[in-house]
């Protein structure tokens, strides 16, 4: 599936969307550079699975752990992994009992740990295109495997 983002409320907006969808164990990997709007469609898409919390980039962390509030109680494992030297680092946080877990795992750089990433995942890439304007964005969902 492809969207125009026009400004930032529409990547928000269908982020909370598809974070309304969401199932415990989704994987949704983000691709972009950087000030495209992953950490803005994280929070819109945290919105979505219910999490009432401010949503940020985990930068100094790696991953940041969430629980929504409705009656789905969904878990949000929300990474950014732009900091990562090797993926050793992301098991040591604990990274595949994460996305093979019971919660929604978000994942912001996912490029930078595709050989670790699993088999089945929603993929989001986020695109500028200056000729359309700042603030226009695509975005592209593609589910992988
Ligand atoms: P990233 O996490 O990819 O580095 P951020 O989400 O932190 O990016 O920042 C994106 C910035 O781009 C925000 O300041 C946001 O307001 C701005 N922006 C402008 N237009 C859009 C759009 N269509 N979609 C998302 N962000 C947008
Ligand atoms: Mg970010």
């Amino acid at each position: 599936m492809e969207y125009d983002s026009l400004n930032p409320d529409d990547t928000y907006e269908l982020a909370k969307k598809l974070g309304q969808q969401a199932k415990a164990g989704d994987v949704i990997c983000l691709i972009g550079d950087l000030g495209v709007g992953k950490t803005l469609f994280s929070q819109g898409f945290a919105r979505g699975v219910g999490i009432e919390e401010y949503v940020n980039s985990p930068t100094f962390t790696i991953v940041q752990e969430y629980e929504g509030t409705d009656d789905r109680r969904l878990k949000l494992y929300h990474f950014d992994v732009y900091r990562i030297e090797d993926s050793e680092e992301m098991e040591e946080v604990g990274f595949t009992d994460m996305i093979y877990g019971d919660g929604v795992s978000l994942i912001e750089w996912a490029d930078m740990i595709s050989d670790i990433l699993p088999d089945k995942y929603t993929k989001v890439t986020i695109e500028k295109n200056l000729e359309k304007g700042f603030d226009y964005r695509k975005i592209v969902v593609t589910e992988i495997g």
